[in-house]
C-alpha cells in the first residue's frame, strides 16, 4: 500500500507528513534538481498554523517568520478605513505567520526529510501524465527536468500537488489552457533593514483595486536587530485585451513599469516610493487564477492546492489552503484506506469551500472596502464612518473569515 506525490511544494510536504503522521507509506516525487528558498512573502492564517503546530513547526515558525500582529486597510491618500488585530491577540488559539515563502517552504522540507528520511523526497523528478491500471491503482510516469531518464512507479493513489501549472490538471482537463488574466500585474520584493512601521507587525494595503500597495514585515531575524525586512506588492491594472508575459514567478520587474505610479505615495507612516527604491530584486508576476472546476478526482488521482484551486494572493489564502486540504485528505485516507473512495470523500468536502474564495477573491475578497472607499471618497475623507458604516466594515472582515473557514470560533473549536 502506498501513496505518492507529486510536488515537494507546501502543499505537497505538508500532505507528506501529515499522511506519514497516520503511518501510510508516502513518497513525494518533485521537479526540479534542487528545492531552494523561492517566491517572496506569505501569510499563513490562524487556521492553517493550526495544522502544522500538530507537527511541532510552531517554535520554528515563530523564530524566522514575523507573528502578524494586525492587519490594516488604508485609502490610496494613506487614510486609515480599517484595522484588527490578527493571530493571539484577536482571541485565535494559533498565530498568523507572515513569512518568507521559501523559509516556510524549507522548513517543510526539512521536516519531511527529518521525518521521513530523504530518500523519500525524490528531487529531479517531474510528474509527466498518469494512468489507472486495471486493477484501479494510480501508474505515474515521471522524468527527469530535462525530460530524460524515464520511470514508471505504481501506487494505490496519486496526489498531484503540482502547482497553477499542473501537468495532472492539465490531463484532466485538455482544453483548458493557461490560467487566466484579470488584468492586473503585481511587482513584488523584499527591502531589508528597513525602519518598522506602525506596530512593527502590521500587515497593510492601501489604494483601490486599479493600483494597489500592499507590505508586511517576515523576519524574525531582522526583527531581533531592531529593524524589519518588509514584504511588498505594488499592483497595478492594465487593459486585459492587450496580454501579458507568461506568469513566472521567477522574471525579473523593472522600476520603470510601475514605481513612477506610486511617487506621490509618501503617508506620514509609510515611505512607499522609498520603500520601493530600496528593495535589491524586484519580481513581476501578472495576477492570475482559473475557473473552479468540477471534479478534481478521477479514479485514483486527485489535485491538490495551487493544483485544484489556484485564487488571486487575496486574503492571505494561498498556502493556507493547500495546507488545509493536506489535513482534509489525511483524515479522508485515514478514514477511508488508500481507496478512490477517500479521495472522492476529501474532494467532496474541499473542493465547495476552495471554489467559494476562488471566487470571492475575484471580487477583492476582504480588501473590497478600500475599492468602496475610493469610489465613494476618492479626494479622501475627515472620518471614516462618513463613507463606510462601523457595521459595514465588520460585516465584510466577517463574510470572509466565515467563507475561508477561519472564523475564531470555527479555528477554536476545531483545535
Ligand atoms: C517558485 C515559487 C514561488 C512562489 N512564490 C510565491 C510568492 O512569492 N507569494 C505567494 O503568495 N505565492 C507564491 N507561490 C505560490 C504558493 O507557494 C502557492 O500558492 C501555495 O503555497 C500553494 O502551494 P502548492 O504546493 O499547491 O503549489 P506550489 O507552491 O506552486 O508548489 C508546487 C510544486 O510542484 C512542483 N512541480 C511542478 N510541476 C511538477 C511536476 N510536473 N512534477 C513534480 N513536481 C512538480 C514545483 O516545482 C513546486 O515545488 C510560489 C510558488 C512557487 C513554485
Amino acid at each position: 500500500m502506498s501513496i505518492l506525490i507529486a510536488g515537494g511544494g507546501i502543499g505537497g510536504l505538508i500532505t507528506a507528513l501529515e499522511l506519514h503522521q497516520k503511518g501510510f507509506d508516502v513518497r513525494v516525487f518533485e521537479a526540479v534538481d534542487e528545492i531552494r528558498p523561492l517566491g517572496v512573502g506569505i501569510n499563513v492564517l490562524p487556521h492553517a498554523v493550526r495544522v502544522l503546530a500538530a507537527h511541532d513547526l510552531l517554535g520554528k515558525l515563530a523564530d524566522t517568520a514575523i507573528t502578524t500582529g494586525e492587519l490594516a486597510y488604508f485609502n490610496r491618500h494613506g487614510q486609515e478605513i480599517w484595522k484588527e488585530p490578527r493571530g493571539v491577540g484577536a482571541g485565535y488559539n494559533f498565530p498568523q505567520f507572515s513569512i518568507h515563502r521559501g523559509d516556510l517552504q524549507m522548513i517543510l522540507l526539512h521536516e519531511a526529510e527529518r521525518i521521513l528520511g530523504k530518500d523519500r523526497i525524490r528531487k529531479g523528478r517531474k510528474l509527466i501524465r498518469f494512468e489507472e491500471t486495471a486493477t484501479g491503482r494510480a501508474r505515474a510516469f515521471f522524468t527527469d527536468p530535462r525530460g530524460e531518464n524515464p520511470e514508471t512507479i505504481e501506487a494505490d493513489l496519486l496526489i498531484a500537488a503540482d502547482g497553477i501549472h499542473s501537468v495532472a490538471r492539465a490531463q484532466m482537463y485538455p482544453n483548458e489552457g493557461p490560467p487566466i488574466w484579470n488584468g492586473r500585474v503585481l511587482w513584488r520584493a523584499v527591502s531589508k533593514n528597513q525602519k518598522p512601521y506602525l506596530s512593527g507587525r502590521t500587515m497593510i494595503m492601501a489604494g483601490h483595486q486599479d493600483q494597489k500597495f500592499v507590505c508586511y514585515p517576515i523576519s524574525r531575524e531582522a526583527e531581533k536587530r531592531g529593524v524589519s525586512d518588509i514584504n511588498w506588492i505594488a499592483e497595478l491594472s492594465f487593459d486585459p485585451s492587450k496580454g501579458w508575459r507568461r506568469e513566472d514567478y521567477n522574471r525579473a520587474g523593472v522600476l520603470a513599469d510601475f514605481a513612477p505610479r506610486f511617487a506621490s505615495w509618501k503617508f506620514d507612516w509609510l515611505d512607499v516610493p522609498g520603500l520601493i527604491e530600496s528593495s535589491e530584486q524586484i519580481w513581476e508576476y501578472p495576477l492570475v487564477d482559473r475557473n473552479p472546476v468540477d471534479r478534481w478526482t478521477f479514479g485514483p488521482v486527485t489535485l491538490l492546492g495551487d493544483s485544484a484551486h489556484p485564487m488571486y494572493p487575496i486574503g492571505s489564502n494561498g498556502a493556507s489552503q493547500g495546507i488545509l486540504d493536506a489535513e482534509c485528505l489525511a483524515n479522508s485516507i485515514e478514514k477511508h484506506g488508500e481507496t478512490h473512495a477517500a479521495l472522492a470523500a476529501y474532494e467532496a468536502e474541499r473542493r465547495p469551500p476552495t471554489s467559494a474564495i476562488v471566487l470571492a477573491n475575484r471580487q477583492n475578497g476582504p480588501e473590497q472596502v478600500m475599492q468602496m472607499a475610493e469610489e465613494r471618497a476618492p479626494d479622501g475623507f475627515r472620518h471614516v464612518e462618513d463613507v463606510i458604516s462601523r457595521q459595514e466594515l465588520e460585516d465584510i472582515a466577517n463574510r470572509y473569515k466565515q467563507l475561508a473557514g477561519f472564523t475564531k470560533q470555527h479555528v477554536n473549536k476545531v483545535a
